[in-house]
């Protein structure tokens, strides 16, 4: 009897241990299996959670939200490859294109001139827009060298005014500023860069005969350049997207002009190198309000909080 009660307990014992092993092994077989599925070509495969135990749906959770971010982030590469081979491949057609004409017959001094001035145009936005990309790959990776220096941020501003006052006369733009002393400990090519690059963008995207103030102040420890336009303004849908790489509001607006969309990618890129921050607001058809805030001259680095 002991020994018959003994065997089947045992029996008992083995089938129960094998069955609650089964039953929890099988969740993470489901979730292998999934985990497996998911390739290049099949981001978008999830883990189904449905009737995993708690630590396991937590776990099955985990894995969910981190191939979604995968996901985002290698559509956004895709994106960004299309975008810059696209952008590259219409001055090089330019480029292609003209020499071929060239080539066809002789030509008078005349025609070659011409030819060889299409060409450089090409050619030069073709450089302008690898230059920015490469910014943005070294930002990318932390090693946007910067070039620092203690000066004081309203000099750099009055310049970069003095350099677009063309532009700004071209469309009729009155350019206001009220610019106070600003020490800081930053790049100086860089910011001006950055200035050039909004106040550019306030004249553009402005009407005719529109206004932008440009202000520069000094805070407890950060400082501020603010350019407000009256201008256009950006509709609420797009503005979340305004720092994307090679994004426009609008692809004929920019492209008129030869806007590129990556304006903004590298001013952020270059900002943030410094520990400061790029801001907006902007009120379509009203007009923009840019603000940078960057560390002054004596902030300990840690950047702006
Ligand atoms: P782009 O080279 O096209 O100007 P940016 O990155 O500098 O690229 O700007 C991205 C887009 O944001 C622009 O195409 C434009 O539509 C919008 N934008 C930027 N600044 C302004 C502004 N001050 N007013 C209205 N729209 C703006």
């Amino acid at each position: 009897m002991l020994v018959a009660t003994g065997a089947s307990v045992l029996v008992i014992g083995l089938a129960g241990g094998w069955f609650l092993s089964t039953r929890a092994v099988h969740p993470i077989k489901t979730m292998t299996l999934a985990a497996q599925e998911i390739s290049v070509s099949n981001l978008s495969h999830r883990i189904d959670i449905g009737r995993t135990t708690s630590e396991l749906g937590t776990l099955a959770l985990v894995l969910n939200d981190t191939f979604a971010r995968l996901e985002a982030a290698f559509k956004q590469q895709v994106r960004f490859t299309a975008d810059a081979s696209h952008e590259l491949r219409t001055p090089l057609a330019v480029i292609h294109t003209n020499v071929q004409l060239a080539l066809t017959r002789d030509r008078t001094a005349a025609e070659y001139r011409k030819i060889i001035e299409t060409c450089f145009r090409a050619s030069s936005r073709m450089k302008s827009l690898v230059d920015s990309l490469l910014i943005l790959a070294k930002a990318d990776v932390g090693r946007l060298s910067l070039d620092r220096g203690l000066f004081d941020l309203s000099d750099i501003v009055r310049d970069c005014i003095t350099m677009v006052a063309q532009l700004a006369e071209e469309k009729g733009i009155e350019i206001q500023s009220d610019l106070h002393p600003a020490e800081l400990t930053a790049d100086p090519s860089r910011i001006a860069q950055v200035a050039t690059n909004i106040l550019t963008n306030a004249i553009r995207y402005n009407h005719r005969s529109g206004l932008v103030r440009v202000s520069v102040d000094a805070k407890t420890d950060y400082v501020t350049l603010t350019v407000a336009d009256n201008g256009i303004g950006i509709p609420e849908e797009n503005q979340p997207h305004v720092f994307e790489r090679f994004y426009r509001v609008d692809d004929v607006r920019g492209r008129e002009d030869g806007g590129s969309g990556l304006g903004l990618a590298i001013c952020k890129s270059i900002i943030e190198a410094h520990g400061g921050k790029i801001m907006f607001s902007s009120i379509p058809g009203s007009g923009t309000t840019f603000t940078v805030q960057l560390p002054c001259a004596e902030s300990n680095g840690d950047g702006v909080k």
